[in-house]
């Protein structure tokens, strides 16, 4: 899908999309879990010109497990986690799957940082697996 919406549980934050993901993810590192509440984040690589977001996010930045700088974007009403900014990657937007108004079309295509991933966590073993990120 080249063009979708997405946002936060209140509706506060709002985020609309004029691109096709480049990678849908599901990433395993400590930072996604605590990001997410759960085994993983689901995320999604977008390009940062086709991303255009309306409304107040609170942002907290950490060294993430690469040792790049992660900044990750969240509602300061409801506390939806939205998206993440690479220190590395300054012409991509990381949005978190369940932030889009539709998640059900995305299609992961890949595990990410599994060195970080729990033993509980389910893992589709048709998809390809990383333990950190792919070269
Ligand atoms: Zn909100
Ligand atoms: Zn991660």
């Amino acid at each position: 899908m080249d063009s979708f919406s997405a946002g936060c549980r209140c509706g506060q934050v709002r985020i609309t999309v004029s691109a096709e993901p480049s990678m849908v993810a599901n990433c395993h590192c400590r930072d996604c879990q605590y990001a997410s509440g759960g085994a993983y984040s689901t995320i999604v690589m977008l390009p940062r010109e086709a991303v255009a977001i309306t409304g107040a996010t609170t942002q907290y930045t950490v060294t993430a497990d690469s040792g790049n700088e992660v900044t990750r974007s969240f509602c300061p009403t409801c506390g939806s986690p939205l998206f993440s900014e690479l220190s590395a990657m300054e012409s991509v937007v990381v949005l978190k799957a369940a932030a889009l108004d539709d998640p059900g079309w995305l299609r992961p295509t890949m595990h990410i940082w599994r060195e970080s991933g729990q033993p509980w966590a389910e893992v589709d073993a048709e998809l390809p697996s990383f333990e950190r990120n792919p070269g």
